[in-house]
């Protein structure tokens, strides 16, 4: 059985290229029958953020990817969490060095300093210059007994090419030279990410691994590591980069990357599950863009992975989440909206409009708009206050002059007075005010704007009669006397 792992290390907030990759792990392990495991990184004590892995659980939980062990679930090849494991880690790295394949290094910080600022100055890659790799055994022994402080490293392959494999790009090639010999186990004793990251892989029995094309330089470390301890390695993809719409890296300065900002704004978890999926995935149906979460377990193909960058479209995010907006039922859309409409409701001083039964007629009026939720607010401002405030030439329709205005405000007044509470629907109101303004021949701009804008004060809105229906006959009266009164 395939068994797969998102391993995630705990440096704060959960990139939307972090979800991508436990989205991408699900849905491969959900297609091919297999197993999915968390695996915390954490051995990087320096960059980790307090509370980050509570936050990614509850991230996880929100989007419905779920893992079959972990370090909230157990299983058998735990723990979870690499800080758990050190101990576990010792028997390698002393195999390792008796086996020749490591070894102690010993040179200080300020060496390290010395030789990477020579190699600068004559232009060359710094890289560590293997000066511990061949000390002689009695020296060692000498150096460990006097407490020396030491990093163990790995004793890369010289002058060769090293030949890797990548599902989705086949064979990369990469030269030796360009490698290091990498640290294994730093001076603190504990294990560097690309030491534990390859005992857990093997211990676990993980066999396939998905992850960002920005590991694809680990890759060559990975394998040589495996190669070293005569361990088979899994099989590696590598998901295609997310970019910015020029092309270059997505980053916090050109707006949100973090999913829970996303989830802050109001993009819901549909939206941000379809959108990830195609963010490298390309499905074969076209023109198809609306992918439920089991639709896309349903139809993945691993060919259908593209190498290429994806481009992170926010318009595209937008479209998506205006479209499941559109699919949620009033209630639940109401419910969603609710902490939104937080500082509207508390701004009215009308206890009618503090219910939620008002709270809904607004929402639904804006649903087939609204791309976020954290939009609702704004728009809907004007069906909250208590008074509206705008210019007066707001209300005055393109070649119309202000007495004309004033004067189609009053007539509409007069009629909309005349229709009963009980008849003050859309399509009553629409049908009243219409025919009046067709008997009197004149100009629908002419008193549809005005009317229009006195509902609401703003230029862009609702139609009148949808706005008068969930205002109330008493309000939208009020609103077009205050109106006349402007002017
Ligand atoms: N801990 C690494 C990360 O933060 C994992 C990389 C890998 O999947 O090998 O993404």
């Amino acid at each position: 059985m395939v068994r797969l792992r998102f391993a995630p290390s705990p440096t704060g907030n959960v990139h939307i290229g972090t979800l991508r990759t436990a989205l991408f792990n699900f849905i491969i392990a959900k297609k091919l029958g297999g197993k999915l495991i968390l695996r915390i990184e954490d051995t990087d004590k320096k960059r980790e953020v307090g509370g980050s892995v509570d936050n990614l659980l509850k991230v996880m939980k929100w989007i419905g990817v779920e893992f079959d062990e972990g370090p909230h679930i157990a299983g058998e090849f735990g723990p979870y969490t690499q800080s758990q494991r050190f101990d576990m880690y010792k028997e390698y790295y002393i195999g390792l060095i008796n086996e020749e394949k490591a070894y102690y290094c010993f040179c200080s910080p300020e060496r390290l300093d010395i030789v990477r600022t020579e190699q600068q100055a004559n232009k060359q890659a710094p890289r560590y210059d293997k000066h511990c790799r061949n000390l002689n055994p009695e020296e060692v022994q000498k150096k460990l007994k006097n407490n020396e402080s030491y990093v163990i490293r790995q004793k890369m392959p010289e002058q060769c090419e090293i030949k890797v494999h990548d599902k989705l790009r086949g064979e990369i090639c990469f030269h030796a030279d360009d490698l290091e010999d990498q640290v294994l186990i730093k001076s603190d004793t504990t294990p560097t990410y690309q030491f534990a990251n390859v005992v857990d892989d093997h211990l676990m029995q993980v066999s396939l691994v998905v992850r960002g094309e920005e590991w694809i330089p680990s890759l060559p470390k990975n394998i040589l590591l495996y190669k070293a301890f005569g361990w088979t390695p899994p099989e590696f993809i590598h998901l295609p980069l997310i970019l910015n719409k020029n092309g270059g890296k997505l980053s916090k300065r050109q707006g949100d990357v973090a999913v829970e900002d996303f989830r802050s704004k109001g993009y819901l978890k549909d939206t941000l599950i379809n959108f990830c999926a195609l963010q490298g995935w390309h499905p074969r149906e076209e023109g198809k863009e609306i992918y439920s979460l089991n639709e896309i377990i349903d139809k993945f193909e691993i060919n259908d992975i593209g190498i290429s960058g994806a481009i992170f479209d926010t318009d595209k995010l937008d479209y998506l989440n205006g479209y499941y907006i559109r699919q949620l039922d009033s209630d639940n859309l109401t419910n969603i909206c609710l902490p939104y409409l937080k500082e509207n409701i508390q701004k009215t001083t009308n206890k009618k409009k503090q219910t939620i039964e008002y709270a809904k007629k607004v929402v639904v009026l804006e649903q087939e708009r609204l791309k976020k939720l954290s939009e609702i607010g704004e728009l809907t401002e004007f069906f909250f206050s208590d008074t509206l405030k705008y210019e007066p030439t707001l209300l005055i329709w393109k070649k119309s002059t202000k007495e004309e205005t004033k004067n189609n405000l009053r007539q509409l007044y007069d009629t909309l007075k005349l229709i009963a509470e009980d008849n003050w629907t859309k399509d009553n109101l629409k049908e009243q005010i219409v025919s009046y303004i067709k008997e009197k021949e004149g100009k629908i701009g002419d008193y549809l704007w005005p009317m229009r804008a006195s509902l609401t004060g703003k230029s862009a809105s609702p139609d009148p009669f949808e706005v008068a229906e969930v205002l109330g006959k008493e309000e939208s009266i009020k609103r077009i006397l205050d109106g006349i009164n402007l002017l």
